[in-house]
């Protein structure tokens, strides 16, 4: 059935503004598609970080300014970013302490800096997929394969799982290439970027594979082999050798470029790292 209502004269008055929305949706959408044009030609997104700027709190700032070295490593603009990012962190998402651990600012403040650290190139740098930080006082026992484990991400429960003691430990000794924190927000990343569509997904997606075509190449297997760079668990499998990659490529950037140039190039590349002297 029609609905039929008499002509409404004095509707008329509308039309400049019915214009103006259909305009404006209209831009947006020319908008999306220069950023994704952007994003897959340049390799890096058009805008990392809208003019908004959360605040943390002083004892969240001395936090990040006493045990974070890369924060000190940011220029001020960075750094009013980086506070913005890791303030939305803390209230996004929901942390829990286990067996016993009660969580403090300190915790909040450090696993949300490093989930943001390894983000901080990238427009997205939320983790969509993780809503709960579990806590654990040191290695938990974990159902997924019946073993202990010193951190996991379960995208099922939507968790990242930490042990305090190994996250603490990975963050404190910054150059043996073992950052707990690093290596599990790595896996949420590349989730995330099989999951989604948006820019950085896509530059995720585009990196990795040619970080695999790499390790396709003879001579870089040999090299891998001889040297034996990166640690034996890197070779379980591709997502584990990524999230070692990327322990590396935070713990000690100069010494993995000069080792593996390509490699540390692409992977500079997908986290649109070029900050912080790296
Ligand atoms: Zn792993």
């Amino acid at each position: 059935m029609m609905l039929l209502l008499p002509p409404d004269e004095d509707i008329a008055w509308m039309a400049p503004y019915a214009y103006a929305v259909v305009l404006l949706g209209f831009f947006f959408i020319l908008f999306r598609l220069f950023e994704s044009w952007y994003a897959s030609t340049y390799n890096k997104p058009l805008f990392r970080h809208y003019l908004v700027y959360r605040k943390l709190s002083e004892t969240q700032r001395t936090i990040l300014e006493q045990d974070f070295s890369f924060y000190k490593k940011l220029s001020e603009k960075h750094k009013k970013q980086f506070c913005h990012r890791v303030a939305r962190f803390i209230a996004d998402k929901e942390f829990v302490g286990r067996e016993g651990v009660v969580v403090t600012e300190k915790m909040k403040v450090l696993i949300a800096a490093t989930g943001c650290m390894l983000s901080f190139g990238r427009k997205n740098y939320e983790y969509s997929l993780i809503e709960f930080i579990l806590i654990y006082p040191k290695e938990f026992y974990s159902a997924v394969n019946a073993a202990y484990h010193k951190g996991e991400f379960n995208p099922r429960e939507r968790a990242l799982v930490l042990s305090w003691a190994d996250f603490e430990t990975g963050y404190k000794i910054s150059d043996d290439n073992l950052n707990l924190g690093i290596h599990e927000f790595m896996h949420a990343m590349q989730l995330e970027a099989r999951q989604s569509k948006d820019i950085d997904a896509v530059r995720f997606g585009k990196q990795f594979q040619n970080i695999l075509t790499q390790l396709t190449n003879q001579d870089l297997k040999d090299k891998l082999d001889e040297t034996r760079y990166f640690r034996a668990y890197a070779f379980t499998n591709q997502y584990e050798f990524m999230a070692v990659l990327a322990e590396y490529f935070i713990e000690s950037p100069s010494d993995f470029k000069t080792h593996f140039p390509k490699l540390y190039n692409y992977t500079q590349k997908l986290l649109n790292f070029t900050f912080a002297g790296y």
